[in-house]
């Protein structure tokens, strides 16, 4: 054997591991259902302090570990976007799909915050660092714009302004920190059904695209009191609608002094938000007690996108 095989034979396997946020949206607009079949948004995102973390190592094949709470309502096969990233960026680098990815679930399954995407954007930046192909983040997000909606904002994190499918991200200029508290359900509520839903309630549903002024402000500002008033979700009305109780999670905030509460997304995640850290464990003790959630969990954000852990 030669020295340089006898050194490769040796040598630990790589691990390469990245953490990526979830996300709630701020605001959510949504248009009526275009000939493309997509429904053309205007969203502001905001990464928050619960992440998913993928470890990759080298493989044979794709396969997928899943760990967690909710670990066994994840497809661990060829649908799990995940996988779907592996072979996104080994066809375009031009290497075989061998990997083994550990995805550590942090983010609700289907809960609105975009796990699954976190997933995809960390399995690409992960990827990208066991196989050493270096690209640029632009050609990363290129990749993720293909995968999904939510993944490019996975890879950048912080606040962002996503329009089209909610691909074409612009950064957002904000200060200080906003807390949250995070109602969530183990039952997931998936995101077509609440499309579906979306289309029936406003079949003529238009984008104002100057809606979000004050928004913009707010996060300009650092003003959560103005944030509270200022978040919006077009799918919350379906969403209530298919799930009434999240209705009833929502009243519970708004009494108990909220400064403002939405569904995430196309939840069922309900995101609370909170004058401080404090307020938002005085507040979480509440939802705990009365908001009907199964888990509440108290973050921060902005936080930033993407980011690997590991050498
Ligand atoms: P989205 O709004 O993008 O659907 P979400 O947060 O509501 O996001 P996810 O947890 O990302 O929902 O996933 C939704 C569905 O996608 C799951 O119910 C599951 O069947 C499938 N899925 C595929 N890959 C994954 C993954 N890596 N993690 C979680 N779910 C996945």
């Amino acid at each position: 054997m030669s020295d340089w095989a006898e050194r490769a034979r040796r040598r630990p396997a790589r691990a390469v591991t990245v953490r990526a946020p979830g996300k709630i949206n701020l605001s959510l607009r949504c248009g009526a259902l275009g000939d493309d079949g997509y429904h053309p948004l205007a969203t502001t995102f905001q990464a928050v302090s619960l992440f998913e973390e993928v470890t990759a190592t080298e493989g044979a094949g794709i396969t997928i570990e899943v760990s967690g709470p909710q670990a066994e309502l994840v497809p661990t096969g060829e649908d799990n976007v995940a996988a779907r990233a592996v072979r996104a960026l080994a066809e375009h680098i031009g290497v075989d799909p061998d990997v083994t990815l550990h995805l550590r679930k942090g983010v609700p399954v289907a809960g609105g915050m975009a796990g699954g995407s976190a997933d995809a954007a960390a399995t690409l930046v992960a990827c990208d660092a066991l196989w050493e192909a270096g690209l640029a983040r632009e050609e990363l997000a290129e990749l993720a714009a293909e995968l999904g909606s939510d993944v490019p904002f996975a890879l950048v994190g912080h606040t962002a302004v996503g329009a089209g499918r909610g691909h074409l991200l612009s950064p957002v200029m904000t200060r200080g920190t906003f807390h949250w508290v995070l109602a969530m359900r183990s039952e997931g509520l998936p995101t077509p059904a609440v499309y579906a839903k979306f289309d029936e309630l406003t079949p003529d549903a238009a984008i104002d695209p100057d809606a979000d002024v004050d928004l913009m402000l707010a996060l300009r500002q650092a003003d959560p009191v103005a944030l509270g008033a200022a978040l919006h979700n077009d799918l919350q009305a379906a969403a209530l609608a298919l799930r009434p109780e999240l209705g009833e999670t929502i009243e519970v905030a708004r009494d108990a002094g909220a400064l403002g509460a939405i569904v995430s997304g196309s939840g069922p995640t309900v995101a609370v938000l909170a004058r401080s850290a404090q307020h938002a464990l005085v507040l979480s003790a509440t939802l705990r007690a009365l908001g009907g959630a199964d888990e509440v969990r108290t973050v921060r954000g902005p936080v930033q996108g993407a980011v690997v852990l590991t050498p």
